[in-house]
């Protein structure tokens, strides 16, 4: 039986919607009624789960603005179904022209995938990223024994050349490809938000067309590496 004290904690979530609401409605009565007839995003998000990474509240979006998929460590995978129809979805339905993969520091599955997390296991959700991290021989030092300190920023710089992988992975996209083949301007970005500040940094790797691919994700992860050095 489902302690009282969570349906109280529900009963307050709804509580608080029906205020925002209710504001909302009185600032504009026609609000809620334009928002219902349709959508017009201007960006589809990929972004973590995680609930201090909302892309709308860091970015100031309005409702509509963002079309938002969320999963664990913000991944494309090509494989990936339910993203690959959202991407789908937001480039021929709703005809966004901009991708934005959206990682943050510190991401929690970006520390599993390092063995720098306490408990879990990455499991096959992260192999890529475990992979990534094999490249860059971020698993040649012993990160059980490094500080806190040094593991953070190995982190982070994972955080970062995950974004930069993500954004190559989106570029091979069936949605994104065609888009391409149709000549469509379609463009992906690769955006990274600190926990700490609060600011969100352009990681530089924006692309928008199949030649760019490998000299943009290069650079941009060579930039990453020159900066964590
Ligand atoms: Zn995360």
């Amino acid at each position: 039986m489902i302690d009282p004290l969570e349906l109280d904690r529900l009963s307050t979530l709804l509580a608080k919607n029906r205020t925002w609401a209710n504001q909302v409605t009185a600032q504009n009565p026609e609000y809620f009624q334009k928002l219902s007839s349709g959508q017009s995003p201007g960006f589809t998000v990929v972004s973590c789960c995680d609930s201090r990474a909302d892309p709308n509240t860091l970015l100031q979006g309005n409702l509509g603005e963002l079309f938002v998929y969320k999963n664990v460590a913000n991944l494309v995978g090509v494989d990936d179904l339910s993203l690959q129809t959202a991407l789908q979805f937001s480039i021929e339905s709703l005809k966004v022209r901009h991708i934005v993969v959206f990682g943050h520091h510190n991401c929690g599955g970006i520390r599993l995938a390092l063995g720098a997390q306490l408990q879990g296991s990455p499991g096959d959700w992260l192999e890529g990223v475990r992979e990534l991290a094999y490249d860059h021989q971020m698993f040649d030092d012993q990160t059980a024994c490094a500080s806190a300190g040094a593991i953070d920023r190995k982190v982070d710089k994972l955080c970062e050349l995950n974004v930069i992988q993500q954004v190559r992975n989106a570029s091979q996209s069936p949605a994104v490809q065609a888009a391409w083949i149709r000549g469509e301007p379609l463009a992906i970005s690769g955006l990274v938000y600190c926990l700490r500040t609060g600011v969100v940094e352009n990681l530089n790797c924006t692309i928008s067309s199949q030649d760019e691919v490998d000299s943009v994700c290069f650079e941009a992860m060579k930039a990453i590496c020159v900066r964590y050095r």
